[in-house]
């Protein structure tokens, strides 16, 4: 899996801090456009020209080509439940 590192950056939502991305289904590295997931409360960011992760817009989210949001779902349902079943 191939590990791109970027400056730290904050989660808006909910704080968690992360420097890094990957892919969840390929051996590729996350390129400008590409979607990421906080790996705390599953909130989306994309990838902004400067090389930063912001949150995802809401006009962003509604273009997103369907079978990715099946990946993004499905990622934020991993997220979501390991988070669950850590707090049990
Ligand atoms: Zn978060």
């Amino acid at each position: 899996m191939k590990v791109a590192r970027f400056e730290p950056w904050r989660c808006s939502k909910c704080g968690y801090q992360m420097d890094a991305a990957s892919s969840a289904f390929e051996d590729a590295l996350p390129e400008l456009g590409d979607v990421s997931v906080c790996l705390n409360c599953a909130e989306l960011y994309i990838l902004n020209l400067g090389n930063y992760w912001r949150p995802i817009t809401d006009d962003e989210l509604i273009a997103m080509p369907l079978e990715e949001k099946k990946k993004v779902s499905y990622v934020q349902w991993t997220i979501r439940k390991f988070q669950k079943d850590r707090r049990r």
